[in-house]
């Protein structure tokens, strides 16, 4: 990245700031002084950040939202795809809306922010893309084969983005969190809750402050030289996977 976009004042958007691990990560990098802005259905915002009204899962709007953050901010430089839903449901039982409304929101929600955000990037030769995927993604999840294929996915994403782009400047990694103390793991029933936390080294569920450190990180200067890499934020939960 160029002198000045590795100082604080960057332009970054991340998808769902509005609640959990999003929010987490836009705060920050609000905190570190860059200029966020977010893609975002419902709900209130962070301090400082800027949000539009949109949704992943269609294309005009999320090219729309880009558009109107860069107007606001300038090119944006780093990109967070978080967005992401589950529905939960065993295999033999699973329908399709529940396999493609999973689908469509994590892998290919992140595909349409990836690609509308590449552009600019690729006129500055410079830019981060990180992709939130899942420690399920790799080690599978019973009753999670949308949600498994859907941030599975995600690494080939960033894989082929890291191929395609890495001699322009641009990086792309994924972030896999663990089970991540937030709405959407706080919605597990208690036991299954209780079964991961006695499979997790650390003993603990993680912090949605854990996931931001790792984005924080694959975001700066010192991160330049690592993509296409999954960085775990599991509590050792996935290790080897
Ligand atoms: P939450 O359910 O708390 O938040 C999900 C966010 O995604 C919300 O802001 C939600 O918006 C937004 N979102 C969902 N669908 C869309 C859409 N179509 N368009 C725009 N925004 C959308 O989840 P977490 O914070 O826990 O998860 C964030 C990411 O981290 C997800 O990708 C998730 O899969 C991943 N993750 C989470 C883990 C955990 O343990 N919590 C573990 C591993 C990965 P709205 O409020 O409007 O619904």
């Amino acid at each position: 990245m160029s002198d000045e976009a590795n100082s604080a004042g960057r332009s970054v958007l991340v998808t769902g700031a509005n609640r959990g691990i999003g929010r987490a990560i836009a705060e920050r990098f609000v905190a570190a002084g860059d200029k966020v802005a977010t893609v975002y259905r419902s709900g209130d915002l962070p301090d400082g950040v800027l949000g539009v009204t949109g949704d992943v899962r269609d294309t005009a709007s999320v090219d729309a939202a880009f558009s109107e953050v860069e107007d606001k901010h300038g090119p944006v430089e780093i990109v967070v795809a978080n967005a992401g839903v589950t529905r939960d449901q065993l295999l033999m039982r699973m329908s399709d809306e529940e396999f493609e409304t999973v689908v469509d929101t994590n892998l290919a929600g992140a595909f349409r922010v990836a690609r509308r955000g590449s552009k600019g990037m690729i006129r500055a030769r410079a830019g981060r893309i990180i992709l939130i995927s899942s420690v399920v993604g790799l080690y599978g999840g019973p009753g999670q084969v949308n949600y498994s294929a859907s941030k599975a996915g995600l690494v080939g994403m960033a894989r082929s983005i890291t191929r395609e782009l890495g001699g322009r400047g641009i990086t792309a990694n994924v972030v896999a969190p663990g089970f991540i103390d937030t709405a959407m793991t706080q919605a597990l029933p208690e036991k299954q809750q209780q079964t991961y936390l006695e499979t997790i080294p650390a003993g603990r569920f993680g912090a949605v402050e854990d996931v931001a450190s790792a984005v924080e990180f694959l975001a700066s200067p010192g991160a330049a030289y690592i993509s296409g890499a999954v960085i775990p934020v599991d509590g050792g939960l996935g290790m080897g996977h």
